[in-house]
């Protein structure tokens, strides 16, 4: 769904509260109503040819191409990204990450894709798209000199900062100008930022894709998935999603809508809990390293304060221990915490990682035992208690 743009001048806190409410969409209620429909009918047989002929975003088709939920959040979703024409939206982040690879390769292709890349990311190249003729080299965003080298040929890049589980800091505007010069398409995962924290099409990126599961979706409720681009990407990205019949369910576009409208306000919150909850870490006898670019002594805090406008709540920490279960008598300690995947909800999580098993090339924690955290909207000083008590086992 391409985006109305009339509110662009606006700062992004107004966008998030105003973004894809049309009259002709919400009626008289605040926001879009959950409009549940595959058939749409019209009044004659002239006008159901003419919409057929029109194929234009926010016209009524068929199910398949939504209806005023789904357009309604898209919309917003393009408001708040500077530099998009449109967004698409996905049933899942993975089937957006699916969605936009398959609008930029084709077999014979080669990808670059950031080592800490999400998982699941990884999976897909080393699974379908190797089965499509794809191949991936994976390589350390760190690294400038060894990147020139690699993506002389490669059609694509794929980058995500920071990284997942490690939260390496990339120069985004760096890799994806080198990028450009060779021809290249550069693709992020901004999960961690979302427009908020990182204008990733500002920054010279060509599509940006997130997991509204997370940040957007903000209640642990639902999965969704989007990508923004400008025109040219937007109408592949259009046409892959319309060719796969991705469609999202009215009821999830309407809870995503919902949570997109206090999206500001818990990113702030969660922000500054976390920044908290990571020094008071760094200061802990069994706590080797916390790996978060919020922090000032964080490899990647230049660059984050540089780039990116907001964070988040999820960030990582090495435990002093050799004991490899010492993550897991942690997590089971913790009270306030669950255990569990996902995040950016407003309840806060731990879990146990080994970054190392999904890394090519880049070193992980080197095999000591580490958690992630995502905090939610608890009270800091609640989860430092916990975290003190749990730690106090290791
Ligand atoms: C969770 C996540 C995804 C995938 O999103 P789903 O909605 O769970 O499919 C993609 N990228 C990152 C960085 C994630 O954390």
């Amino acid at each position: 769904m391409s985006g109305g743009g009339d509110d662009k001048h606006l700062r992004p806190a107004t966008r998030l509260v105003r973004g894809g409410r049309r009259p002709e969409w919400t009626g008289p209620v605040v926001n879009p109503p959950v409009w549940r429909a595959s058939t749409h009918l019209y009044a004659t047989d002239a006008e159901r040819q003419a919409a057929g002929h029109n194929n234009a975003d926010g016209q009524f088709f068929y199910g398949r191409r939504g209806a005023p939920t789904q357009w309604a959040l898209a919309e917003a979703l393009t408001e708040i990204e500077p530099g998009a024409h449109g967004t698409v939206l996905y049933p899942s982040g993975v089937a957006a990450i699916a969605g936009v690879m398959l609008a930029v390769l084709k077999p014979g292709d080669r990808l670059l894709m950031s080592d800490n890349a999400y998982d699941p990311t990884r999976n897909m190249a080393n699974g379908l798209l190797t089965r499509l003729g794809v191949a991936t080299t994976f390589f350390d965003p760190r690294d400038i000199e060894s990147f020139r080298t690699a993506v002389a040929g490669a059609k694509a890049v794929w980058l995500e900062a920071p990284g997942s589980l490690t939260f390496e800091m990339c120069d985004v505007p760096l890799l994806a100008s080198i990028a450009r010069e060779s021809g290249a398409v550069t693709m992020i995962d901004n999960t961690w930022a979302s427009p908020l924290g990182f204008a990733a099409l500002e920054h010279g990126c060509d599509i940006v894709m997130m997991s509204l599961s997370k940040h957007v979706g903000g209640h642990s409720d639902l999965m969704m998935g989007s990508a923004s681009a400008g025109k040219r990407w937007y109408t592949a990205l259009r046409r892959v999603s319309h060719e796969l019949g991705q469609v999202v369910s009215p009821d999830d576009a309407a809870l995503a809508a919902r949570g997109l409208r206090t999206m500001g306000v818990r990113l702030a919150a969660q922000t500054a809990a976390a920044l908290k909850v990571a020094e008071w870490l760094e200061s802990q006898p069994q706590v080797a390293r916390v790996l978060c670019p919020l922090l000032p002594s964080d490899p990647g805090h230049g660059l984050w304060t540089r780039d990116f406008t907001g964070g988040c709540g999820l960030f990582s920490f090495v435990l002093a221990s050799d004991d490899p279960q010492a993550s897991a008598r942690v997590a089971d300690a913790l009270a306030l915490f669950g255990i569990g995947y996902s995040w950016g909800g407003f309840e806060s999580l731990a879990l146990p990682i080994r970054p190392e098993d999904y890394r090519s090339c880049m070193a992980g924690t080197g095999g000591a035992p580490a958690l992630r955290l995502s905090i939610g909207l608890e009270d800091a000083d609640d989860l430092i208690a916990d975290l003190g008590q749990a730690l106090a086992r290791v």
